[in-house]
C-alpha cells in the first residue's frame, strides 16, 4: 500500500513524465490528472503531502509546498486533511475539505423563483441563454437569435463526434473485408489523435463556460434573495428538448446542486417547488390558477384565442408573458396547498391556489 501510494505521488510530481502516445502538436491542455492523499497536514501556510521516511527517493516537496492562496488559518499540526493534488493546464491546485461555519449574509426581503427551460434560466430580474440569445438587430429591425458559445462548441463536438465515428466505422469495413483483426490501434492514426484531442478541448471549454454561467448566476441568486423557489426538475422538462436534451442535462443537475449548497452556506431558504404545481397556469397577480378549457396550452387557448406566449388572467384581467411570469407564480407556492390543488385540477374548474 505505501509503495503503491509512494508511486503515485513520485508519477504525479514529476514534470518529465513520459506521455509518448499523445501526439506532437500544439497542446492547449496539459496532462491533468489528480492524486490523493488522505494525511496530508497544513504547518506555517505551507501544504505537507504524506511523508514516507523509508522510501529516501522522494525529495520533491520536503519543505513543503507553498500556495498562491492564503491558507494559513488552516494551520494544525496535529490535523491530517485529506487532500486532492489537482493538476490542470499547467498548474497545481490543492483541494481541501474544510467545514466552515455558516456565513449569514444580510437579509434583502426579497424572494425569486427560478424557471428552468431548455434553454433558459428565468428568474423575475434576470435572465440566462443557454443556447440562444435573442439580441436586436437595427438593420433588420427585429429581434434576432444567434447562437451562444456554448451552442457553436456543441455543434464542433457534434462534429468532430461525427467525424471520428466515420473514420472508425471506415476501418472496421476495411479490417472486416481483408479478414483482418479488428483492434483499436487501427484506427489510432496520428490525424485521429488530433480531432480527438480538439473533441477535448471542446468539452473542456463547454465546461468552463457552464461553470463560469452557474457559478455566476447562483451569487447573484443567493446574494439577493431571502427565498428561492426552483421546480422540481422532472422528466418532463427534459422531454421538452429535442435536439438540446444531451446538452442541458448536465447542466441542470450541477445548477440544483450548486444553489442548494450555497443557499446552506449563506443561511438561505430553497423551496423545491412540487413537479404538479401549475407554474404556467397560475395568476401571480390574484392567485387563480386556470384549469380544464382556461388553461394555457403550447398552442395558446381555444375558447379565449390566446396565442401560446400569452398569459391572460380572467379573475383581474392580469396580462403577462407565459414564460416571465412563471418566477413571480412560484414565489405562491407552499407545499401544504397541493393536495387540495390536485384535487381541484381533476375538477377542471379554475381555482385559488391559497399560499400568501
Ligand atoms: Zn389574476
Amino acid at each position: 500500500m505505501i509503495n503503491d501510494l509512494d508511486q503515485s505521488y513520485q508519477a504525479f510530481f514529476d514534470p518529465k513524465r513520459p506521455d509518448s502516445k499523445r501526439p506532437k502538436i500544439k497542446q492547449k491542455i496539459s496532462d491533468n490528472g489528480s492524486y490523493l492523499d488522505t494525511q496530508a497536514h497544513i504547518k506555517d501556510g505551507k501544504i505537507f503531502p504524506t511523508t514516507n521516511v523509508k522510501m529516501s527517493n522522494r525529495k520533491l516537496y520536503t519543505g513543503g509546498i507553498k500556495c498562491s492562496e492564503a491558507i494559513s488559518d488552516l494551520n494544525d499540526k496535529n490535523k491530517r486533511y485529506r487532500m486532492r493534488f489537482i493538476h490542470r493546464d499547467h498548474k497545481y491546485y490543492a483541494a481541501i475539505s474544510v467545514k466552515r461555519p455558516v456565513k449569514s449574509l444580510m437579509a434583502t426581503g426579497q424572494w425569486d423563483g427560478v424557471d428552468v427551460n431548455v434553454d433558459h434560466f428565468n428568474s423575475t430580474n434576470r435572465v440566462v441563454w443557454l443556447s440562444k440569445q435573442p439580441l436586436y438587430d437595427r438593420k433588420l429591425g427585429k429581434v434576432v437569435y444567434p447562437k451562444t458559445r456554448m451552442a457553436r462548441l456543441y455543434d464542433k463536438i457534434a462534429h468532430y463526434q461525427r467525424a471520428l465515428a466515420k473514420k472508425r466505422e471506415c476501418v472496421i469495413r476495411h479490417a472486416k473485408k481483408n479478414k483482418q483483426k479488428i483492434d483499436r490501434r487501427l484506427w489510432q492514426t496520428k490525424n485521429y489523435q488530433k480531432v480527438q484531442l480538439k473533441l477535448r478541448q471542446c468539452y473542456l471549454k463547454v465546461d468552463h463556460i457552464q461553470h463560469d454561467i452557474v457559478q455566476k448566476y447562483t451569487n447573484y441568486l443567493v446574494k439577493y434573495h431571502d427565498r428561492l423557489y426552483i421546480e422540481d426538475l422532472d422528466v418532463e422538462h427534459l422531454k421538452m428538448g429535442i435536439a438540446s436534451k444531451g446538452l442541458h442535462r448536465s447542466l441542470f443537475g450541477y445548477f440544483r446542486q450548486t444553489l442548494a449548497y450555497k443557499c446552506r452556506l449563506f443561511g438561505r431558504e430553497l423551496v423545491v417547488v412540487h413537479n404538479k404545481y401549475p407554474s404556467t397556469q397560475v395568476c401571480p397577480n390574484c392567485g387563480f390558477a386556470k384549469a380544464g378549457n382556461n388553461k394555457i396550452t403550447l398552442s395558446g387557448n381555444q375558447k379565449h384565442h390566446t396565442k401560446h406566449n400569452e398569459f391572460k388572467c380572467y379573475h383581474c384581467g392580469y396580462t403577462a408573458d407565459r414564460d416571465a411570469k412563471v418566477p413571480a407564480s412560484l414565489i405562491r407556492y407552499s407545499a401544504d396547498s397541493m393536495s387540495e390543488i390536485m384535487k381541484r385540477q381533476k375538477l377542471g374548474q379554475d381555482y385559488q391556489v391559497l399560499g400568501i
